[in-house]
C-alpha cells in the first residue's frame, strides 16, 4: 500500500484563510441581510489599469496569427520583461542587478513556498512571529521542521524571531544557528518596515554566518518614506547572501492574473555550487513558464502610463490606510502598519484575544479582519485590517468598529 508525506500530518488545522471563510460564509447564511465589510484577506479590489488591458489586449490578438502565435515561455521569462524589472525595479535604484539573474514566476506565493528546495533537510530556517504562512507550511511539508507544539503555537526545530510591540516589530538576530533566513519588509501581517541601516545588519549577519535570506519584498510599492529599502540589493554585500521575492499582485492587482519574479543572483554560493544554477534546474523541470499574455500585462506596468496609473491605484488604497490607521489611533485604539504598507495591525480591546475579536467584531460590526494569532503566537492580541477596500467601505468599517468596540 502506498503511503503519504507524513509531514503533511504535522500541520495543524486548516489553512487560515479558509477557516475565516468558513466562518464568515456561516455568519452570512444565518444573518443574509447583514452587509458585510470584508477587510480580512489581503486581496487586492481595484480592476487593472488601463494600460495592462491595452497590452492584454493586444498579446491575445498576436495569439490568433501564426506568425506571432507564442507557445512555451523560455524557462527564466521573456527577456522584455527581464529588462524593464532590471531596469526600473533594480538599477534605476542603484542595485546591480541584471536581467539574468531574474526568473518570471507565476506569483510570490508559490516561490516563497518553492525556494526551500534549493536548501538541505538539515538546514534551519527561521522565520518571524507572526508571520506570512507559506514560509513555515513549506518547510514543515518539505520535512524540515519537527512536530507541532499546540501549547506554545511552534514547531520544533525551527528559529522564531518575535516581532512585537517591544522591539516596534523588527525581529533581533538569532541566538542559535539559522541557516535559512525568511524576511519580508513591508512586512505581511504587522505593516511594519525595516529601515536600510538595519536590514544592513541582517545582510551582514548572513555574510559572516552562510546564512541565505529570503527577502520577500511584495509590498515594495507602498513604501511611502525615505530611508526604507525597496530591495535587500540596496545593501552592501546582499548579493552574496540572499534571495529576493517579488510580486505584481499588491503592486499592480495582479492577484487573478498572476505574476512574480525572483532574483537569484549568480553570486550567491554555497561552497562551489551556485544557487542561480540550481533554481534555474528547479524551473526548468518543474515549472513552465508564465503566459505570453501575463508577461505582456506585466511589461506595461512599467510603460510610462502604466507607471502613472498605478501610482494612482496604491495612492488610492494609502488613503484608506491612513483613514483606518489614525481613524483608529485618534479613537483611542493602538495601531501599526499603515504608512509604507496596506496593512493595520491593530491591538484588540479589552485584552481579546484575536480570535475573540474576530468573532465580536463580525457579529457586532459584521467587519471581517484577520486574527494576528493566526499568524503564529506572538500575533496574539492583534487584528491585521487590509486597505484594499474601497475607501468608502473603509470609513463604514472604521465607523462600525468605533461603535461597538
Ligand atoms: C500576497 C503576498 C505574496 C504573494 O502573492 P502572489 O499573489 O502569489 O504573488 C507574497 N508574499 C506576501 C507576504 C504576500 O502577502
Amino acid at each position: 500500500m502506498f503511503t503519504v508525506n507524513e509531514n503533511f500530518l504535522k500541520l495543524p488545522g486548516s489553512y487560515l484563510f479558509a477557516t475565516i471563510a468558513k466562518k464568515v460564509s456561516a455568519f452570512q447564511e444565518a444573518n443574509p441581510d447583514r452587509e458585510i465589510i470584508r477587510l480580512g484577506i489581503g486581496d487586492v479590489t481595484q480592476p487593472l489599469a488601463p494600460a495592462v488591458i491595452e497590452a492584454m489586449h493586444k498579446a491575445v490578438d498576436e495569439m490568433s496569427a501564426a506568425s506571432t502565435f507564442r507557445g512555451y515561455a523560455p524557462e527564466r521569462g521573456y527577456e522584455f520583461l527581464r529588462e524593464v524589472v532590471a531596469k526600473n525595479d533594480y538599477q534605476a535604484n542603484g542595485c546591480d542587478i541584471t536581467a539574468d539573474e531574474i526568473f518570471i514566476s507565476d506569483g510570490a506565493k508559490c516561490d516563497s513556498a518553492n525556494i526551500q528546495e534549493l536548501f538541505g533537510l538539515d538546514s534551519v530556517i527561521a522565520v518571524c512571529d507572526p508571520v506570512y504562512p507559506v514560509y513555515l507550511d513549506s518547510n514543515v511539508m518539505a520535512g524540515r521542521t519537527g512536530l507541532y507544539n499546540a501549547e506554545t503555537g511552534r514547531f520544533d526545530h525551527v528559529v522564531y524571531l518575535p516581532c512585537t510591540e517591544e522591539n516596534r516589530f523588527l525581529p533581533e538576530l538569532p541566538k542559535e544557528r539559522a541557516d535559512i533566513i525568511y524576511l519580508c519588509f513591508p512586512n505581511n501581517p504587522t505593516g511594519e518596515v525595516i529601515t536600510k541601516k538595519d536590514l544592513q545588519v541582517w545582510v551582514d549577519y548572513a555574510n559572516k554566518n552562510g546564512s541565505v535570506i529570503i527577502f520577500d519584498a511584495a509590498y515594495e510599492a507602498y513604501i511611502t518614506e525615505d530611508g526604507i529599502p525597496h530591495s535587500i540589493y540596496e545593501c552592501e554585500g546582499a548579493k552574496t547572501c540572499a534571495i529576493e521575492l517579488r510580486s505584481f499582485s499588491k503592486k499592480a492587482g495582479f492577484t487573478g492574473v498572476r505574476l512574480g519574479f525572483s532574483v537569484v543572483p549568480k553570486e550567491l554560493k554555497c561552497g562551489d555550487v551556485s544557487l542561480h544554477a540550481l533554481w534555474l534546474r528547479r524551473q526548468g523541470s518543474k515549472y513552465n513558464g508564465t503566459p505570453y499574455i501575463v508577461q505582456k500585462a506585466g511589461e506595461a506596468v512599467y510603460s510610462a502610463e502604466g507607471k502613472k496609473q498605478i501610482d494612482e491605484q496604491i495612492s488610492r488604497y494609502m488613503k484608506n490606510a491612513a483613514t483606518i490607521r489614525n481613524g483608529l489611533i485618534d479613537a483611542g485604539f493602538t495601531a501599526y502598519g499603515g504608512v509604507n504598507s496596506p496593512y493595520i495591525w491593530m491591538k484588540t480591546p479589552d485584552q481579546m484575544t484575536s480570535w475573540e475579536f474576530f468573532d465580536y467584531l463580525l457579529d457586532k460590526a459584521g467587519v471581517v479582519g484577520t486574527p494576528g494569532a493566526g499568524f503564529g503566537p506572538s500575533g496574539e492580541h492583534f487584528f491585521r485590517l487590509t486597505a484594499f477596500g474601497s475607501y468608502e467601505n473603509s470609513l463604514k468599517a472604521l465607523d462600525r468598529i468605533k461603535k461597538f468596540c
